[in-house]
């Protein structure tokens, strides 16, 4: 009951986190305003004298009060550092912002009860400081972090509230009452400190039901999208760390402090309201019982200073302690920021392994070197453990093999991925070992539930166990196992045994490749990876620039022959290319009661003001898609919107598409009765022909044109400009006319156009649209025996972040073109840069299979023994 109490508040405080934030801060202000503007208005500061209290407090509380802040601050650092290890800026941010509000809330509230100036506030912080507690802030934002989306954010922060609430509510009122009985005790300053010690537990405990999850899920919703197309905060590695199981409290606990709470208050009640009936001033209204302030109001007086005149006087005048104090937190903060860095980089992913939290620590099993079995295990039946045979001795002696044997292995491996290798190894000294047999299903669910154990200490047979009977979903295998490469080599043998051919993936390779950057982002239920070979092309001489470019392809002889194309670009001085436009397009459909009404709407939608209101509702959802037009078609009572957008350097389809939900979203609220069918309607096109991609653009809009002199012409392509104009106009263009091309008037650009995407990790089924060219061929030159050519390609769909490009190998490919990552001077400018090195490379493409072509028709015996024969088979 109490548990969904806390996560129906979780979930409501994460669904409306602007409305949370907003009024807890308007609270926290109004409490503040109360006491400033209504009591004594005087807060000691620029314009306002205070009276000095220092000089009536003795030097030993001086020395006491140094001693605590000092302490305050080095175990807020260490707080930090403890945090940092975890490996996510997120949480350390997170924790930064909760440690800040909770102090802003404990400072209002110290000011508010203290009623008059911030005196008192210079001793209390440092008690706050040393009472906070982020570890609890923490274990609820690595709930949110574990998520991987914006929905699963709400639902892990309920799930986390309902979790972690109770018990830290329990706990925050058993901290209350327990430092509660020091205020008294009759000792001032032990009541004084005690009072604030009450104030920090509260102030913890209110930001932590308000605030703190509200903005948690605000800052992963506004931080949604990495430049690399997956959520940035997203720590699969919490995935599994995170179930409710793991952070129950132990209820023994829970019983303990529940009676010693009860009777804390039977105390608290006797002695402050049977045996002294007080007020509660005793608790609260700390000059009383506190600090003898002298009760002099603050004088005010009148700035003549300025400002920051006002506080650099202060600051020369600093007192000794709080110079110590300044000087402690500065150092440690230098420590922190720039001699910590270096260490934790090169530490990080082991530690992630060994000290993230008690339910973390899986190392690496030798089972994760394992190799495919070439027998694969039986059956397990899904319901019950029969059938599930342990691994042969000979296998489990492969398992099992030493580390050396496994270390020559790597070595002499030539690796795909090599990141984090070395720490693997070490850490697979740590092995658990398993029973001969695999332990019953029970056995398993404990091992995998205990924060002390998890997968790593589960055998493959009873992690496939767990899987079928579905105590791990199959889908989430990557994500539980402490390795991805586990759970993918668990998901083979899974899948192994239903194959036609169980050995079938034995030849698809599937280790030394870093899945992290795959999970959630570029593929799912993965069992491995295709190589496939790269060659390169060039150099490409482009723009007064040179280009290597990568093309992925099992195509024999177009690498050769782009490659004979470049070298006659190069000899005839090199191509030049521009960018005609730069707009990604996505086309919902929407319904209309009638067709007039979707009339109506398109006429709306054309109008300035329609499109302005909706362009405000788009550009919001990101910083890089900025809508630049609307293209409205009507079919009866359909309306199809076709929105352009620039969008960076991304390709854009994810980018649009969310914006394209808000901009419906807002158009509904302009017509209700307005229906949304389909946020794609393929009026973008995405992915299939499409005359309007051929007509209009999408994505980048590139040409790109190259003379190449007739000698190289005759030399390098083996054939003469009058033949290659001829073959260009009776097969690129009448050719494609009679056959009814759309775009297609050309030799082969998908050819080009789908081997950079794969090296380079684009969309490959977006070679549909992006191959759209016209190529053209003119005679040239002085004696018109130059060759003037042209390729046109008005719907290049690609992007240098987000999908593919994420991952390193394409990473690669794509910083041999110094075109990776976002741009950072010009957003869109590594986009549109790779667009004109597509376009070019066509151009190269075209030049060649032509010329392969013209001398096929033209020389046909020399043709019978060149290698560019099958090339021209295109
Ligand atoms: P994305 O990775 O979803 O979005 C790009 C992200 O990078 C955004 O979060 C963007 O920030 C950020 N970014 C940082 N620097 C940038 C820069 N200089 N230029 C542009 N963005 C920058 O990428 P996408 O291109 O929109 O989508 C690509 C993915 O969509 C691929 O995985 C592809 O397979 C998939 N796809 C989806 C569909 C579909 O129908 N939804 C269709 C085809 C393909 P902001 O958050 O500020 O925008």
């Amino acid at each position: 009951m109490l548990t969904r109490l806390f996560r129906i508040h979780g979930f409501l405080v994460a669904s409306y986190p602007w409305e949370v934030i907003v009024g807890t801060v308007t609270l926290t202000i109004c409490m503040m305003s109360m006491n400033m503007f209504t009591g004594n208005d005087q807060i000691c500061g620029w314009n306002f004298d205070c009276p000095k209290t220092e000089e009536q407090i003795l030097s030993s509380d001086i020395i006491i009060l140094t001693i605590t802040r000092c302490i305050a601050i080095i175990y807020i650092y260490f707080q930090f550092q403890n945090l940092r290890q975890l490996g996510s800026k997120y949480i350390l941010g997170i924790a930064g912002l909760f440690t800040i509000f909770s102090s802003f809330v404990f400072s209002t509230v110290v000011i508010h009860f203290l009623d008059k100036e911030l005196t008192g506030l210079n001793e209390a912080l440092p008690f706050f400081l040393l009472l906070i507690d982020l570890s609890k802030a923490c274990a609820l934002a690595k709930f949110a972090l574990s998520s991987s989306s914006q929905d699963e954010v709400r639902d892990n922060i309920a799930r986390g509230m309902a979790v972690l609430g109770p018990t830290f509510t329990l706990d925050a009122l058993v901290e209350c009452l327990v430092i509660g009985v020091g205020t008294m005790s009759g000792v001032r300053q032990l009541e004084i400190m005690c009072c604030f010690g009450c104030m920090s537990v509260l102030a913890n405990y209110f930001v932590f039901m308000t605030f703190f999850p509200a903005c948690v899920s605000l800052v992963l919703e506004l931080s949604r999208e990495s430049q690399e197309g997956h959520p940035i905060w997203q720590l699969s590695h919490f995935s599994r760390v995170m179930e409710e199981e793991d952070n129950k409290p132990n209820p023994v606990t829970q019983r303990v402090k529940m009676i010693m709470s009860l009777g804390l208050v039977m105390v608290h009640a006797h002695s402050r309201w049977i045996a002294e009936p007080l007020s509660i001033n005793t608790i609260v209204d700390i000059p009383q019982v506190g600090i003898e302030l002298e009760h002099v109001s603050p004088r005010r007086i009148e700035p003549e200073k300025p400002l920051w005149h006002f506080y650099i006087t202060r600051m020369i005048t600093l007192d000794i302690e709080h110079v110590i104090c300044l000087s402690l937190a500065l150092l440690l903060a230098i420590k922190y920021i720039f001699f910590e860095q270096a260490e934790m980089d090169s530490t990080l992913s082991l530690k992630n392994f060994i000290t993230m939290s008690p339910h973390a620590p899986r190392l690496p099993t030798k089972t994760c070197c394992r190799k495919e079995p070439l027998t694969p295990y039986p059956q397990i039946p899904p319901d019950s453990m029969a059938g599930l045979a342990p691994p042969k001795k000979a296998e489990r002696d492969e398992v099992i093999r030493p580390l050396s044997a496994l270390a020559a292995e790597r070595q002499s491996k030539s690796v795909f991925v090599v990141g984090e290798e070395e720490e693997n190894l070490k850490l697979e000294n740590a092995q658990p070992s398993f029973p001969s047999k695999p332990r019953n299903l029970d056995q398993c669910v404990a091992i995998l539930n205990n924060p002390e154990q998890g997968a790593r200490f589960l055998s493959d047979a009873e992690v496939m166990l767990l899987v079928n009977t579905k105590h791990i979903p199959a889908y989430k295998l990557e994500a539980i196992m402490e390795r991805p490469e586990r759970g993918v080599a668990i998901r083979r043998q899974i899948i192994s045994r239903n194959l036609p051919c169980p050995s079938a993936l034995s030849s698809l390779p599937y280790t030394h490749y870093d899945y992290s950057k795959v999970m959630g982002t570029c593929c799912e239920n993965v069992i491995g990876y295709i190589p496939v070979p790269v060659g390169v092309a060039g150099p490409l001489h482009l723009d007064g620039k040179q280009f290597q470019v990568p093309m992925a392809t099992t195509e024999g002889c177009l690498v050769a022959s782009t490659n004979r194309g470049c070298r006659a670009i190069a000899l005839g001085g090199g191509a030049s290319s521009r960018i005609l436009a730069d707009s990604m397009t996505r086309g919902p459909v929407v319904r209309l009661p009638s067709a007039c009404q979707a009339a109506e709407v398109k006429a709306w939608l054309e109008s300035t003001d329609g499109f302005q209101a909706i362009k405000q509702a788009f550009d919001y959802t990101s910083r890089f898609a900025r809508l630049q037009k609307l293209l409205v078609g009507l079919a009866g009572r359909y309306l199809f919107i076709r929105f352009h957008s620039k969008t960076g350097d991304a390709m854009g389809m994810n980018m649009i598409s969310k914006g394209t939900e808000q901009a419906l979203s807002r158009l509904q609220q302009y017509f209700p009765e307005l229906q949304v069918v389909a946020v794609s309607g393929n009026y973008c096109t995405d992915k299939k022909p499409a005359a309007i991609n051929w007509l209009t653009g999408r994505g980048k809009s590139a040409v790109c044109e190259a003379t190449i002199p007739a000698k190289v012409v005759r030399e390098v392509l083996k054939t003469t400009t009058e033949a290659l104009v001829e073959v260009n106009i009776s097969k690129n263009l009448v050719g494609s006319a009679m056959a009814g091309s759309i775009g297609g008037f050309n030799a082969h650009a998908a050819n080009v156009v789908a081997a950079i995407y794969i090296a380079c990790g684009q969309d490959p089924a977006q070679s549909v649209g992006s191959s759209n060219c016209i190529t053209l061929m003119e005679a040239s030159g002085p004696a018109g025996e130059d060759l003037y050519i042209s390729c046109t390609m008005p719907s290049i769909e690609l992007g240098t972040v987000g999908g593919g490009t994420n991952l390193p190998p394409q990473q690669a490919c794509l910083q041999m073109l110094g075109v990776q990552g976002a741009s950072q001077d010009c957003p869109g400018e590594n986009a549109c840069q790779l667009a004109k090195i597509v376009c070019a490379t066509v151009l190269a493409g075209e030049l060649s299979l032509m010329a392969a072509l013209a001398a096929g028709h033209l020389v046909k015996s020399h043709m019978t023994h060149n290698r560019y024969e099958q090339v021209a088979l295109f």
